[in-house]
């Protein structure tokens, strides 16, 4: 399906995260693009083997789910951290900055690679007492941290080109997003979502007026659009397609 231009419309929307349609429920993956849950349980195997329980700590998820945490941000009912770690205060920084900050770290909803079913953010359990809260922190996954070699075995399969198509488009090596060693892509099926997003009206969706594309009537617009809009495409390049492959 994915291979007929024709199936288009349907995928933009999948692609922004507004419908489910083309996803799999899956045991231990839950929802995701068949051939990329496909290629993790593959992944899975061979960690087990190397001694891991490579898990999901959370794969896919949707439009809405990302517009509440995005929103939340903004309007500073949810902690927004410096790359130091300080917590940082909307009223310090102005609003330009805030809105940057909170890119760091969360997505702009409609453009979170976690929309697509074929990125997870993994982690393993057996490596951490039970009642361990997960950060998802870099401390957590070098040095001394409990999924340091889970992180090292993986990056070892990812420069040999043998890790099942995965790899790690957030390196930290643009000034974009921060570092995440947690977030594994599947590349081939990824890549195929990167062009359905660029043709899609984002503003649009942004503004809650994409019914078109399976939005719900009822759903909120993003806080500080106005503030996106502004730089739309310097944030989409900046945040977006400079991780595209
Ligand atoms: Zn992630």
């Amino acid at each position: 399906m994915l291979d007929n231009p024709s199936s288009a419309k349907p995928f933009v929307s999948w692609a922004l995260g507004l419908s489910r349609s083309g996803l799999t429920d899956l045991p231990e993956i839950g929802l995701a693009h068949e051939a990329a849950a496909a290629a993790l349980y593959r992944l899975m195997k061979r960690a087990q083997k190397a001694g891991f329980k490579l898990s999901i700590a959370s794969g896919y998820r949707d439009y809405e789910r990302q517009l509440a945490i995005f929103n939340a941000k903004m309007r500073g009912e949810r902690p927004v951290y410096a790359d130091s770690g300080v917590l940082l205060s909307k009223q310090s920084l102005g609003s330009r900055d805030w809105l940057h900050a909170i890119l760091r770290y969360s997505a702009l909803p409609g453009t979170s690679r976690h929309h697509w079913g074929t990125d997870f953010d993994i982690w393993d359990p057996t490596a951490v007492p039970s009642g361990y809260v997960l950060q998802l922190q870099p401390s957590e996954y070098c040095g001394d941290g409990p999924f340091a070699q889970l992180s090292s075995w993986l990056t070892t399969l990812i420069l040999q080109d043998d890790a099942e198509g995965f790899y790690r488009p957030y390196t930290g090596e643009s000034g974009g997003v921060a570092p995440e060693l947690w977030h594994l892509s599947h590349r081939p099926t990824a890549k195929l979502f990167q062009p359905l997003m660029e043709s899609a009206s984002l503003i649009h969706v942004w503004s809650g007026q994409a019914q078109h594309l399976g939005q719900s009537s009822d759903c909120e617009t993003l806080a500080g659009l106005q503030e996106v809009e502004s730089e739309h495409d310097a944030i989409m390049d900046q945040y977006v397609r400079s991780y595209w492959v």
